[in-house]
């Protein structure tokens, strides 16, 4: 019997499923689609932003060069997003942290990132059963079974990655609260006959928002029609060709349309991630407009987040509580994130109010302030838990730490088990009588911030940093009570010797 079924093996369930397996969890996927790949996963409809954060998941489990990213540390960024389709300059940024090679967001593909995460899935022993469609789910206290078409899969927990319409969501009983649409929005893939009737990039007109990529015939419309437009079907060429000539104020005309799809700004969110022996993890618990491209940052985050802990309390040395901290953790994040895109679908709405709100919005990114507020929020970098300590580095990301000998600290998280920095020496029993959840370093850095040790959790979240009296009690709340057993097992020592996870 697996420790934990997943139902969904998108993007955030996939990363999640190499969470547990990482960490020794017995894991099976189940995922509707026979097969991985469609034109919609792939370059341009599936084109996908990952934020400096969700880069940092990837660099954090060794994933980094496999979607083609460089591994050369910085200490500003490049390149940052933009809001409500107003381009943030880089230059403005003020973001100060230890040099890094997660500070750029990052355009890649769904399938650029499914693919990653499968084969890393698969090479850690992760079971993916394709075609399965689950349509039931129960539980009691011990266990819970997933049905699908018949079959049951039981485990000690499930979670549903099943997407925004999840089914877990309902079938577990799960309140789903928020906002209604007030738009459709259209992405297509089209020819257009007659190109130079459109500007290319974002474009806010009376009448709504249109986008022409720089890719072929790669189109995004808004239609702040309510959220009217019927969208159990498709839309026709006419349908997409009339939206777009009212909303470009054009007679643009599209001679063919080859794929098409519609969306909405609804933005809704569970009211907790965990009912019983099931949690929610990326759409499945939140679904919002995919402006500002922040849905699937959102759930590699929850990932990140709900992997360790769940891992922990199928092993048993969870501290009581710990499960229960991925929704008071994460619902907030996904809270601050729907409002946010709330407020860039008021800004970009039609009319004069919008137009103004505009104004305002293009005069506080001019300034260094604006951008660098902005930066923080959607680099999903700059939040902060509670993790039971004022220290200022608590709760927070933890800078990139590089040890002397250059080892950095994203490399010492790829084994999934939180690091105790010890700068200065003599915290080894802290890590010894947890094995194979703290990972033991001791020694000089090279930059280490004035600071005598940092505790790291496994999504690296610092834990606690600074006087060295208080890490016991903050290793106990994270990583659970020593084993007495353990007590005598041979520590790590000496600059720069890093034990290895049990
Ligand atoms: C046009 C567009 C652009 C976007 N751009 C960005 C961007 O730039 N950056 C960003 O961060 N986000 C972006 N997003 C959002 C992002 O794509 C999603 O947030 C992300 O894909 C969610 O991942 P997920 O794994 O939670 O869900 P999904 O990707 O929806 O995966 C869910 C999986 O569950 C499976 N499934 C569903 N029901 C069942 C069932 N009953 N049984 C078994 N399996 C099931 C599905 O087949 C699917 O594989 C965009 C979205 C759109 C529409």
């Amino acid at each position: 019997m697996p420790d934990v079924v997943i139902v969904g093996g998108g993007p955030v369930g996939l990363f999640l499923a190499c969470e547990l397996r990482l960490a020794g969890c017995e894991v099976i996927v189940l995922e509707r689609e026979p097969q991985p790949h469609t034109a919609w996963k792939a370059l341009p409809l599936g084109m996908r932003g990952l934020n400096p954060a969700s880069v940092e998941a990837f660099y954090r489990r060794g994933m980094l060069s496999a979607l083609g990213v460089d591994e050369e540390p910085r200490t500003s960024p490049r390149n940052v997003s933009h809001f409500a389709g107003m381009t943030l300059d880089p230059a403005k940024v003020r973001f100060t942290t230890l040099p890094s090679p997660a500070l750029d967001a990052v355009m890649t593909s769904l399938e650029a990132v499914e693919t990653v995460l499968s084969e890393r899935a698969v090479e850690l022993g992760v079971r993916i059963e394709r075609g399965v469609v689950v349509d039931a789910v129960a539980q009691d206290d011990q266990y819970v079974e997933a049905t699908a078409g018949g079959r049951t899969y039981r485990a000690r927990w499930l979670v549903g990655c099943d997407g925004g319409r999840s089914a877990v969501r309902g079938l577990a009983g799960f309140e789903f609260v928020g906002t209604g649409p007030q738009l459709t929005g259209y992405t297509a893939l089209a020819t257009i006959a007659d190109p130079e009737k459109l500007r290319p990039g974002f474009n806010l007109t009376p009448d709504g928002m249109y986008l022409r990529m720089p890719i072929g015939g790669h189109l995004g419309l808004m239609d702040f029609d309510g959220g009217a437009y019927d969208r159990s079907q498709p839309p026709t060429r006419e349908h997409l060709q009339a939206v777009l000539r009212r909303i470009s104020g054009t007679d643009v005309t599209l001679s063919d349309v080859q794929l098409v799809s519609t969306f909405t700004d609804r933005a809704m969110q569970a009211t907790t991630y965990r009912r019983g022996r099931v949690l929610l993890a990326g759409d499945a618990a939140h679904i919002h407009s995919p402006l500002g491209g922040q849905g699937l940052n959102l759930g590699i985050g929850d990932a990140m987040n709900l992997g360790w802990k769940l891992a922990a309390t199928v092993h048993g040395y969870a501290p009581g509580g710990l499960l229960d901290t991925y929704t008071t953790e994460r619902h907030p994040v996904g809270a601050r994130i729907l409002d946010w895109s709330r407020a860039q679908v008021a800004v970009m709405r039609p009319g004069g109010s919008a137009t103004a709100l505009q104004g305002v919005v293009r005069d506080l990114l001019a300034t260094a302030d604006g951008t660098t507020y902005v930066f923080e929020r959607v680099s999903g970098l700059c939040g902060r838990y509670d993790v039971g300590s004022e220290h200022p580095l608590a709760g927070r990301d933890a800078p990139d730490f590089r040890l002397e000998d250059g080892t950095s600290l994203g490399e010492l998280l790829r084994e999934g088990c939180g690091v105790l920095l010890d700068f200065r020496g003599g915290l080894e029993d802290v890590a010894r009588g947890r094995p194979g959840r703290i990972r033991h370093v001791a020694g000089p850095a090279r930059d280490d911030l004035g600071l005598d040790a940092v505790l790291i959790r496994p999504d690296g979240v610092v834990a606690w940093a600074g006087e060295p009296g208080e890490v016991e009690r903050a290793a106990g709340r994270w990583f659970g009570a020593p084993v007495a057993a353990a007590v005598d097992a041979p520590a790590s020592s000496g600059p720069w010797a890093a034990s290895e996870p049990g």
